[in-house]
C-alpha cells in the first residue's frame, strides 16, 4: 500500500502475518521509493522485482518441505528495504535487510574549504586538513551520499549507488542484528542475491530453524559467498 501519510517512522508492507498461516515472504518497504528527500539509491520496484523472483507461495511451499509440516506464521521470511542509512523500515532485524547507499568520492584538489559537507555529515567521516577535505574515512563513512549533495564544488560526488544486504536479523527469543555482506551490490543483482540467500538458507537449515539461527550455526561465509557469486559482478567500494 503506497499513500502521502507514510512518515519516515512509518514503512509499509506486503503480505502482512502474524496471524493466519505462513505467507512464505513479507517485504516491508521505506517510504524513501516515493518521495522521501534522504533516499540515496533509486530502487522504486525493488519490491515488485523480489516478488516476482521469490515467489512467496514457492517459499511457503518450500518451508513446508523442509519443516515436514504446514510452516507458521512466525516462519514467514521478511525482507526489509530501506533507500538510506536512517534505516525506517528495520532492514537490521529481520532475514534479509536491504539498505541504499551512495558512495562518495572525493576530489581534493576541487575543494574550496567551504565546510558544508563538514556540516552534513553525522559520522564524522571526512578528514580535514588546513581546512579542506582531504579524505573520506571509510570505515565511519555509511553511504549517505548527503556531503555530495551538500558540496557545490563537485569535490564530493557519488561515485556509485547500491544497497548493503544484511542477512540473519530477528527478534523473538534470541534476537540478533542482521550481519551486513561485504561491499555494495547494484539494485539489478539484489533479485538474484535474495535467491541465493534464501537457498542458501533452506538447503542448510536444521528442522525449524530461523535464517539467523543457521548464520549463527554456520557463520556468514557461506552467505556472502553465495551472494557474490549471485550478483557475478564483485561489488567493491
Ligand atoms: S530509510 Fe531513508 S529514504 Fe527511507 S524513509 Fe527513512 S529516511 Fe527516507
Ligand atoms: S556519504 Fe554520508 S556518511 Fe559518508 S562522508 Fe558523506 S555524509 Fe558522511
Ligand atoms: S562541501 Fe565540497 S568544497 Fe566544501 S569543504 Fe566539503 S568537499 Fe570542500
Amino acid at each position: 500500500m503506497h499513500t502521502s501519510s507514510h512518515t519516515p517512522d512509518s514503512p509499509h508492507s506486503s503480505h502482512a502475518s502474524g496471524h493466519g498461516p505462513c505467507a512464505g515472504l513479507r517485504i516491508t518497504v521505506c517510504r524513501g521509493a516515493e518521495h522521501c528527500p534522504h533516499c540515496a539509491v533509486q530502487a522504486p520496484h525493488l519490491a515488485d522485482a523480489l516478488r516476482e523472483a521469490l515467489d512467496p507461495a514457492h517459499i511457503a511451499a518450500r518451508l513446508a518441505e523442509r519443516l515436514g509440516e504446514t510452516p507458521k506464521p512466525h516462519h514467514t521470511l521478511r525482507i526489509a528495504i530501506s533507500h538510506c542509512p536512517n534505516g525506517c523500515s528495520q532492514p537490521q532485524i529481520v532475514d534479509l535487510g536491504l539498505i541504499g547507499a551512495a558512495v562518495p568520492a572525493l576530489d581534493a584538489d576541487a575543494c574550496s574549504g567551504c565546510g558544508a559537507c563538514v556540516e552534513t555529515c553525522r559520522e564524522n567521516a571526512l578528514v580535514i586538513h588546513d581546512g579542506r577535505v582531504t579524505a573520506i574515512d571509510r570505515e565511519r563513512c555509511l553511504s549517505c551520499g548527503e556531503c555530495a549533495t551538500a558540496c557545490p564544488s563537485d569535490a564530493l560526488t557519488i561515485e556509485r549507488t547500491g544497497l548493503r544486504v544484511l542477512v540473519g536479523g530477528k527478534l523473538g527469543r534470541h534476537p540478533r542484528l542482521g550481519e551486513q555482506l561485504p561491499g555494495i551490490f547494484d539494485v539489478q543483482t539484489i533479485p538474484r542475491v535474495a535467491t541465493a540467500l534464501i537457498d542458501t538458507y533452506l538447503a542448510h537449515m536444521a528442522r525449524g530453524e530461523r535464517l539467523g539461527d543457521t548464520v549463527t550455526r554456520l557463520g556468514i561465509a557461506p552467505f556472502a559467498q553465495a551472494a557474490h557469486s549471485a550478483a557475478v559482478d564483485a561489488p567493491c567500494r
